[in-house]
This record gives C-alpha cells, structure tokens and sequence, in this order.
C-alpha cells in the first residue's frame, strides 16, 4: 500500500535542513562554551550566537538588538503578552484585543490573564478567517494596552491584513504583538514598514530544530521578564543559550532570506496543483483566504467523512496529514480555528490540512491526489450520511 512516503505536515512541524544541521555541528561537539565566559572557547560560542541574532533579525528588518531568543514559538508568544501586560498593568492599561482564531500559545495565554483580573476583547474573523479593522477599530478602548494578532494562521494558512492592523495600532497608540511562527520564512515580513511592536517565531516551523524560538521586542518597548536568572538575553530571558539550536535559526533564517521569493513560487505551484485537484473531487471546499495565504498551506473540508478516518487512512499509505476536526484533539468539538470561520460542526468533522515544504515534489503531489481519491471513495462508501 505504501509507494511512497510524502510528508505533508510541515505547519505541524519541518525537517531539519542538512546545511542547518551541518552548521550547528561544531557546537554539539567541539564548541560548548559558554557564551558568558571570558576565554576564548566561551568567546566562539558568543560570536556565534550576535551572528544567528543578525541573520534573525535581517530576515525581518529588525536591528540585532531587538531580537531576544527563546525555548520556542510558545515562550515567545507567552513573554509578549505576559511580559507586555504586567509591565503596563501598574498604569491602569489593563485590556488585551487578540483574535478568537489565534493559536493555543496565545490563546490560553489570553485565558490566564483573564483569571489575573486583565480583561480581552477576542474579535471575531470573517468567513476568509481574517480580523476585520473596523472591529478591531471599535474594540480599542483608553485602557487597551495591547494588540495580538496573529501574522498567518496555522490551521487554515489565512493571511491578516499585518501591515494595516499595524498602521492602525500605531496610530492609536496601541502596542502590536503578532504570532508570526507560520509566517517567518515563509512569506515576507518586515517589522519596520508593518509597525510590528513584538513578534514572535520558532525554529523548527523553517527548518531548524526544535525547542528554539525568539520574540522581537521593538526598542523601547517594556517588558517584564518570565524566567529570571542569570541575566541572559539582557535580562529578558535568563538561561544558558542553547548555541546550537540558536545557530540553527540562524542559518535557516540566512537560507531563507536568500531564496524566499523562488521557494514561495514554488510552493504556490505545488499548492494550487493540490488544490486544483482537491477540489476537483465532489463535495470539498477550500476552507481560509482564496489567495492570501500562505504558499505551501492546502486545507480543506471533505464533506461525509471524518477527519480522524482519513488522516489514518492516508497514514497507511504513507502520507503525513493533518485535521482540525473532533478527535484529534480528545475533545468533541471541532478546532476554533473552524468554527471561528463559521463552519458548522458537520462540515468541520471532514477537515483535512496538507501542508507543502520545499523537499515536496511534483510527484508527491500526484501521489497525494491519487491516494487520496482512493480513501475518501472507501470512507464514503462506508458514511451513513453520504448522498452522491
Ligand atoms: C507552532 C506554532 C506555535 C508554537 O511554536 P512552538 O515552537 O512549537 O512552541 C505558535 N504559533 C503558531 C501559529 C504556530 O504554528
């Protein structure tokens, strides 16, 4: 059954670059100073770590200086909204607007403060799943210190309007925090022209390894520290930096900088040949923005089958492939990410997301598309509720 073995999974996660890799070697091995230190050995390690810190921020036109490493996407997002809100908290600003469509990393950050007495606004998306700026104009109160939008969404690829929500909060006078983690590497990002106050990506959604991650803090905006310790990452973010994983992001930021135009062409191809296809077959929607999305982000709702039966399905034929519908997760809903577009719980059980990376092929998407054909006919065959 199994011809081939496509990974089609990269939103979830993406295999380490062998340039990446190759890069951080020396610091598994031979270089494990630390970069604190006086000597020399501590001294390789340090410049290492200004020089991943320059192709970090270069990627996103932000000076080095405004680039603070993490443990992941997830601290990241976790130190903007909580370093951010209990810096401001003393001065009655107190009120946080993210999305309902945001990732958990944020999301339930966004809970937590709540319980902290801080009050959020989650502004609705429209059926594209982007925020509207009227809404996000209305919700903006006096007290409103903070803006987290997220720059892609990770389920179904959808694109914010970043550069005018930006130019929005600037003008009020709001900090913007942006989830970046899908967009960084991927599509072009500019901290500078978009008026992006903090932004937060991971290494291992381009390329690079995983447990590594950074926030971008624009200079002059405060933030209180979550881990505090030795002092590290000028007192935002103590901990012995992870050199190797920290110099992976940074060549997998240097390889995408130079080559995001071409694979961003690239992948649109193989995308809209997988779309084409998809939706060739009867009864499936393309869920997210028609064209503002990202380049390898193909998602889709198959109308009478679940999404749980053909994740595994295509599992068995060697595809890798993800769902946002109920089981998944161990709940009986399916993701907010589905129902904030305004699908039903019925469409939403069909969900299925097949993400592109640059090691796919024409080829993996034939394969995709016929296999994929195959299942869905078996699953269907099988539905109570399929009617032709
Ligand atoms: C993956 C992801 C995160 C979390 O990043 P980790 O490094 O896995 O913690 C946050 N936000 C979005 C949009 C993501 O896709």
């Amino acid at each position: 059954m199994k011809d081939r073995f496509v990974y089609a999974d990269n939103a979830a996660t993406t295999p380490i670059d062998s340039r990446v890799l190759e890069k951080m070697m020396p610091f598994l091995t031979t270089e494990y100073g630390n970069a604190s230190t006086l000597y020399a050995l501590g001294q390789s390690s340090h410049l290492a770590l200004e020089e991943a810190r320059r192709q970090v921020a270069l990627l996103m036109n932000a000076d080095p200086g405004e680039i603070y490493f993490t443990g992941c996407g997830s601290e990241a997002d976790n130190l903007a909204l909580r370093g951010y809100l209990h810096s401001r908290q003393a001065k009655g600003k107190t009120h946080l607007i993210t999305s309902c469509i945001e990732h958990h990393a944020v999301l339930y950050t966004a809970q937590a403060l709540e319980k902290e007495g801080f009050s959020v606004t989650y502004l609705p998306v429209d059926r594209d799943g982007k925020v509207r700026l009227a809404d996000l104009e209305a919700a903006i109160r006096p007290d409103t210190a903070l803006v987290s939008i997220m720059f892609a969404n990770n389920e179904i690829g959808t694109v914010n309007d970043i550069a005018a929500i930006g130019a929005l909060c600037r003008e009020k006078g709001v900090i913007f925090h942006t989830d970046a983690v899908q967009a960084y590497g991927h599509v072009p990002v500019d901290v500078k022209a978009m008026n992006i106050d903090m932004l937060s990506i991971s290494g291992h959604k381009i390329n690079a390894p995983k447990g590594v991650g950074a926030l971008y803090i624009r200079k002059g905006v405060l933030v209180e520290p979550q881990i505090t310790g030795g002092g590290q990452e000028k007192g935002r973010r103590s901990g012995t930096e992870n050199i190797a994983s920290i110099v992976g992001l940074g060549e997998a930021a240097r390889i995408k900088r130079e080559n995001l135009e071409r694979e961003m062409t690239y992948l649109r191809g193989l995308s809209r040949k997988l779309i084409d296809g998809v939706l060739q077959m009867p009864q499936t929607i393309l869920t997210g923005h028609p064209t503002d999305r990202l380049p390898g982000t193909c998602s889709f709702c198959i109308n009478a089958i679940e999404g749980e039966s053909l994740v595994l399905r295509l599992d068995m034929n060697g595809i890798c492939a993800s769902t946002g519908s109920a089981c998944s997760t161990g709940s009986l809903d399916p993701s907010h990410v589905l129902l904030g577009i305004g699908l039903s719980h019925e469409i939403s059980h069909g969900s299925l997301r097949l993400t592109l990376g640059m090691q796919n092929t024409g080829e993996d998407v034939d394969y995709i598309l016929e296999r994929l054909k195959d299942v869905v006919d078996v699953l269907r065959a099988m539905s109570p509720i399929w009617k032709a």
